[in-house]
């Protein structure tokens, strides 16, 4: 009964962890799929997804609202 909470806690942890490599696995191979300058799906520094909005306010834009902010910041607003 003891090994069985433990496998089934592994289990879970398992499939989490499958499940998180799938997503960003999907996250990059979406991003390579893009065309050089149309700009990023998914946010290169955090891989949020960036809101299509924001992605035909800034046609390019290849990271989240956020990570731009900090972005420019660092590099003296450029
Ligand atoms: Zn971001």
């Amino acid at each position: 009964m003891q090994h069985r909470d433990v496998m089934d806690e592994g289990d879970v942890a398992k499939s989490y962890a499958d499940r998180h490599n799938q997503d960003a696995l999907n996250r990059v191979l979406a991003n390579a799929r893009r065309p050089v300058g149309l700009g990023s799906e998914f946010c290169i520094d955090c891989e949020d997804e960036i809101p299509a909005d924001r992605r035909q306010a800034q046609p390019g834009c290849t990271r989240c609202a956020e990570c731009q902010r900090v972005h420019e910041r660092l590099t003296g607003g450029v």
